[in-house]
Formats: C-alpha cells, sequence, structure tokens
C-alpha cells in the first residue's frame, strides 16, 4: 500500500506507518466487530481545525459501548479501577497525530478493533485503538452525481444497532456501491425494509423542493454529524424549513434538487436517482448555497460556528 503519514496511533504510541501490523487472524478482521469514525481537518485562518471532533470521538465511545469495548475506552467514567482511554484522550491522540505527521487539510480514520482470537466471543482477546490521519481530497469525483436505487435493502433497524458505526455494517454499503458503480452509476442509494430511502452507503441524503429541505427519518440511517450540522444551518442561517419524514422513491420527481452529506463528501449534488433527472450533471441554487456555508464553517471563516472547531496547534488552542 502507498504510504499515506509518517505515523499511525496504536494504543498510545506513535508507530511508523510501514509497521503498523496486526495478526492476520485478528477478530475484527474476520467478523466486522469494530467501530471507527470518520473526520476531517481543514485549514482555516487560525490554523488547522477538525471539525466537530468531540461529537465523533462521542460518537465513537458509543459504537465501542455498543460492541462492548469499554475495557479501553471508558468513555466518561472517571474511576480508578478503569484505566482505558476517555473521550479527551482519544480527541487529544487525534489531534497529535495530525501534529506529527505535519498535515493541515486531512481525513482522520479512528478504529477500535478486537485483538487475534478466531470463534465470534470476541472474550478474552484486547481491544485496539488505532488514529490515522492522511490527505484526502473530493470523495466524489463530480459536481452532480448519477445514483442508483439499490437492489440491496439497508440494514433492518432490528438486525443491528443503526447508530453505531460498526464496520461491519459496511459490507452492506460496499455491495451496494459496486452494483451501482457496475451499472454506470456513481454511487447508491439504498432503501430500508419498508421501501422508504435511507441514506447512501456512507451519506446521508436531503431533497429540496421550493425553500423546504427533506431528509429521510433517523431509524434506518447512521444519523450523521454533518445531517445534524446541515439541518441547523439550513434553519438557522438560510432559513428554510427542515422536515425530517419517510420519503418513498415515487417522490423523487417532485423534487427540485437533492443531495448527499457526509465529513467524506461534504455537501456533493445529486443530479440524477435511476432515471430520474433531477439537476443533470450541475449542482442546483439550494444545493450550492448549502455547500458554501458549509465549507465555509469547516475552514473556520464563521466565528458564530467556531465552537464546532478544535485546533490542532497548541498556539491557536491558547488564543
Ligand atoms: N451514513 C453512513 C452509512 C455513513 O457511513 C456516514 C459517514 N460516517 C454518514 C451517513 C454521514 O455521517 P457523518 O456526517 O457523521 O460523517
Amino acid at each position: 500500500m502507498q504510504k499515506l503519514s509518517d505515523y499511525i496511533w496504536l494504543n498510545g504510541e506513535f508507530v511508523p506507518f510501514e509497521d503498523s501490523k496486526i495478526h492476520i487472524l485478528n477478530h475484527s478482521l474476520h467478523y466486522g466487530s469494530g467501530v471507527f469514525e470518520g473526520i476531517r481537518c481543514y485549514e482555516a485562518p487560525d490554523g488547522p481545525a477538525v471539525f466537530r471532533l468531540d461529537d465523533h470521538v462521542k460518537r465513537l465511545f458509543k459504537s465501542a459501548a455498543v460492541m462492548r469495548m469499554d475495557s479501553r475506552l471508558r468513555g466518561n467514567d472517571k474511576s480508578s479501577e478503569n484505566d482505558g482511554w476517555g473521550e479527551k484522550d482519544i480527541e487529544g491522540a487525534t489531534l497529535e497525530i495530525i501534529r506529527r505527521n505535519n498535515l493541515t487539510e486531512c481525513y482522520i480514520r479512528p478504529l477500535v478493533f478486537f485483538g487475534e482470537k478466531m470463534g465470534l466471543d470476541p472474550k478474552g482477546t484486547e481491544v485496539n485503538v488505532m488514529i490515522a490521519a492522511w490527505p484526502w481530497g473530493k470523495y466524489l469525483q463530480k459536481e452532480a452525481v448519477k445514483v442508483k436505487i439499490s437492489d440491496f435493502t439497508r440494514i433492518h433497524p432490528k438486525s443491528s444497532v443503526m447508530t453505531a458505526k460498526i464496520s461491519g455494517h459496511y459490507a452492506n454499503s460496499i455491495l451496494a456501491s459496486t452494483d451501482a458503480k457496475n451499472h454506470g452509476y456513481d454511487e447508491a442509494l439504498l432503501l430500508d425494509y419498508k421501501g422508504n430511502i435511507a441514506e447512501g452507503p456512507g451519506e446521508n441524503i436531503f431533497f429540496v423542493k421550493g425553500n423546504q429541505l427533506f431528509t429521510p427519518n433517523k431509524g434506518s440511517i447512521l444519523p450523521g454529524i454533518t445531517r445534524a450540522s446541515i439541518i441547523e444551518l439550513a434553519q438557522r442561517e438560510l432559513g428554510l424549513r427542515v422536515k425530517e419524514k419517510d420519503i418513498k422513491p415515487e417522490e423523487i420527481k417532485e423534487f427540485d434538487e437533492a443531495f448527499f452529506v457526509g465529513t467524506a463528501v461534504e455537501v456533493n449534488a445529486i443530479g440524477q436517482i435511476n432515471n430520474i433527472r433531477l439537476t443533470g450533471e450541475k449542482e442546483g441554487p439550494i444545493t450550492k448555497q448549502i455547500r458554501e456555508l458549509y465549507l465555509g464553517i469547516v475552514h473556520g471563516k464563521e466565528k458564530n460556528y467556531e465552537k464546532w472547531l478544535s485546533f490542532v496547534s497548541e498556539k491557536s488552542l491558547q488564543k
């Protein structure tokens, strides 16, 4: 694999990229039992800053609790019996790995995973934590993407815990996106078990009609941190009405615009879904407004939203 950065943080140590290895009989490799995050750091006027780091770390800890990985991650439990890492430790390690690698704009991937153990029960094996960071540009390569409604249904909410970001969930995502790409589309869109629109393989979705935004209800989706940010920003800063509701594929033709949101994808227009053309190859005007606002905020251009930024350098932290 091409070297992405100099160091990876692994269980408290800064391990050179080439040496960050695990045993082939790793439980999380075989069974998808890891939990992870995707976070982005952006260049801002006061130096690089990580967007909503605390919220991502909180979700990581919640996901880890779902998989009962609390031997290593103690959350906010300060009792002396538990010597695992707390949320602040992981936030600090995230900032430190960006500094160690001399990165500014980058993607950050924390992963909590079990050690080597065969058999489904992870009991008795250790829990590991790693944080990698590397420069990663635009996730989808087009101004407006062409999306295929997948034949693969999003995981039934009673089959797992959909608020947790569990590695195994991504088998469903990979099947859907690979199939969409094999059919000449840029990305997939998954329906939930009731036939309502759920989400992309790694993105939440919004639709636009007039000055109203619509996004699928929680339940069968990963309720994204970007989704929550966009709901807040659209209402507060752009005066748009936002409604969370069940959306059927038959309703798509009634919308003016659609867009994906997520840490990796940021805000990306959807020009076409199956054979329904929305804005074609171009981004619509509301999507553009939302994308520009979002990118302004992550780049530290809006003082009101600096609360969402964690500055990487100690100098800018002390400001
Ligand atoms: N849905 C799925 C399935 C995802 O993998 C992601 C990316 N984490 C999202 C939605 C968007 O979440 P966030 O905005 O928190 O990155």
